[in-house]
């Protein structure tokens, strides 16, 4: 995995970190792993087979069957699957079961590519600690419930601002208060708050780090 360019972002949900991952990727050629959309994916199999979402045999079984094909669905952009990806994604045995398909990708990235991207909640600290750059995107509450809000309204869900905005806290509690590897940037991670940023000024602060970390 050395000779590749590993670039990890890391962050909470709605903070931009997919839209900045893709244009990262883009931008250098490398390939992009939304990993959120692994646990979304393993919470969609479990609803439409109607498993339990605290049947953790299913959850590994389901994890273990997840395939690149199963990550373009669009239902996995609800909210019932992001509420429910949520709340699987504390069970040690699935992050396990996920950890090996994610290191995986960036060992041998699909196309044969330089190096990948991989945007998450642990993939500085556990999935690839040795990335060559590691990035913590945040924004405030506020930025981000209205970024959710206004991405579930062009899905066409119809939903408050405040029941966002409940729902980013819930999640939040639980990516940061789980024990198996809970949301926090890693030691060597570089934080960008895009409260105040366009996805352009997100971007291009993210390509000034990138530079910095690939030239030391
Ligand atoms: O980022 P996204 O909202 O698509 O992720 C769905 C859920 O998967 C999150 O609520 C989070 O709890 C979980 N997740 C995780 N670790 C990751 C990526 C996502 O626990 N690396």
């Amino acid at each position: 995995m050395k000779d590749r360019l590993i670039i990890a972002v890391d962050g909470p949900v709605a903070a931009g970190k997919g839209t900045l991952g893709r244009r990262l990727a883009a931008h250098f050629g490398l390939a992009y792993l939304d990993t959120g959309a692994l646990y979304r994916a393993v919470a969609l199999r479990l609803l439409r087979d109607g498993q339990a979402l605290d049947d953790i045999p299913a959850m590994v079984a389901q994890a273990q069957a997840v395939s690149l094909g199963d990550l373009d669905d669009p239902a996995l952009r609800g909210e019932q699957v992001g509420e429910a990806a949520s709340m699987i994604s504390p069970q040690p045995a699935l992050r396990a079961a996920l950890l090996q398909y994610q290191r995986n990708f960036a060992a041998r990235p699909p196309e044969d590519a330089a190096g990948a991207v991989l945007d998450g909640r642990d993939i500085g600290t556990v999935v690839c600690p040795e990335a060559a750059v590691k990035l913590f995107v945040t924004a405030s509450m506020e930025a981000r419930a209205r970024r959710r809000h206004a991405e579930l309204l062009s899905r066409g869900e119809d939903i408050s601002l405040a029941t966002v905005q409940a729902d980013l806290a819930k999640r939040d509690a639980r990516d940061t208060e789980r024990s198996a590897s809970p949301l926090a940037p890693a030691a060597d991670a570089h934080l960008l708050d895009t409260t105040k940023m366009d996805i352009e000024a997100a971007v291009q602060a993210a390509l000034k780090i990138v530079a910095v970390c690939i030239k030391e």
